[in-house]
């Protein structure tokens, strides 16, 4: 029988007893892993501190992942990034020619900067590098536009197409886009597979325009171990619209990673739950595990009470409401 493995994210504390208190408070609740942020503010200030988190995580029996927590504002998260006022001329442009605070991914400056990070996390002791949305920029709402124009990108595309980069967003810049990202993915999970340690790739679901629409490449990288995804609903959301999109990735992610052998994850919202919806997240845990999938973790633990941009309105009992699911799923065949 595989066991199915549960667990939160956790940031915002960086003080290693009161970090350490939180764990062995997890660990009791039924959690079998952790997922730390490491922001570039982490990598600039916490390196050290960040390994005795890490070290405390094991010490408790949780295995780790940390993500790239909004670096470049190439990844998500709710995480300031200096990259781009590090690197005059490195951000990322929009279609429409505005510029944005976002590191272009293919600017040297980033790839640099990446390979840093990556040697700090794994020897931090980190096991799993969550690689957490990785995406061009996009700004919600807004049809039609698309990054990057910057000139590092309009090199690379006449380069591999031959002609200059249009404005418009033509097949060969959906590919160019694919093409990058994917190959910057390529470059750091092969990185991290060196220093032994294990990579997972969250993509976004379809409705952002991310930029790495074809899942199937994504799960064919060589040194992938997990692929994952968070379709998290919004505020109106009804119920109907968590069982469907939850079905659809969860199956998904079971087909893809079926057929490279690796492991699908599956993210649960757990934060800004309105009241009255906290069976939200156990019913979307629910039909993850329906539909195959043994590795099921929510954003964040006691659901993101402490960050008050994400709160939700009763964290106590949104959170009770998934570790009993957790639990209640643990127990399961
Ligand atoms: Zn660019």
């Amino acid at each position: 029988m595989q066991m199915t493995k549960t667990g939160f994210s956790y940031f915002g504390v960086r003080r290693p007893e009161h970090v350490r208190s939180d764990l062995e408070a997890m660990r009791s609740e039924g959690s079998t892993q952790v997922l730390h942020t490491w922001s570039e503010e982490d990598l600039s200030y916490y390196r050290d501190t960040m390994g005795r988190i890490v070290e405390a995580s094991h010490d408790v029996g949780l295995s780790v992942y940390v993500n790239s927590w909004a670096v470049g504002r190439v990844f998500g998260g709710e995480a300031n990034s200096e990259l781009v006022a590090k690197n005059p001329g490195s951000c990322q442009i929009l279609s429409t020619g505005e510029a944005m605070p976002a590191i272009c991914p293919n600017h040297p400056a980033f790839q640099t900067y990446m390979d840093g990070w990556i040697d700090a996390v794994a020897g931090a002791g980190a096991d799993t590098i969550f690689w957490d949305e990785p995406h061009f920029y996009f700004r919600k709402g807004r049809n039609g536009e698309w990054a990057c124009r910057c000139n590092v990108c309009r090199a690379l595309y006449r380069d591999r197409f031959g002609s200059d980069m249009p404005r418009e967003s033509a097949p060969e810049v959906k590919l160019f886009r694919q093409e990058k990202l994917l190959g910057l993915l390529g470059r750091w999970t092969a990185r991290v597979a060196s220093h032994g340690k294990r990579n997972n790739i969250c993509l976004l679901p379809d409705i952002f325009d991310a930029g790495l629409p074809d899942w199937e490449s994504v799960a064919a990288l060589p040194h992938l171990d997990e692929l994952s995804s968070d379709p998290y609903w919004f505020d109106d959301d009804p119920e109907e619209k968590v069982r469907s999109d939850y079905s659809l990735y969860a199956k998904r992610l079971v087909d893809l990673c079926a057929a490279r052998g690796i492991e699908p994850q599956m993210w649960m919202k757990l934060y800004r739950i309105r009241k009255g919806t906290e069976h939200f997240a156990p019913l979307a845990a629910r039909l993850s595990f329906e539909a195959g999938i043994r590795n099921l973790m929510a954003w964040s633990w006691r659901a993101s009470e402490w960050m008050s941009w994400l709160r939700s309105d009763d964290p106590a009992a949104a959170h009770q409401a998934m570790v009993d699911e957790f639990r209640n799923l643990s127990n399961r065949p």
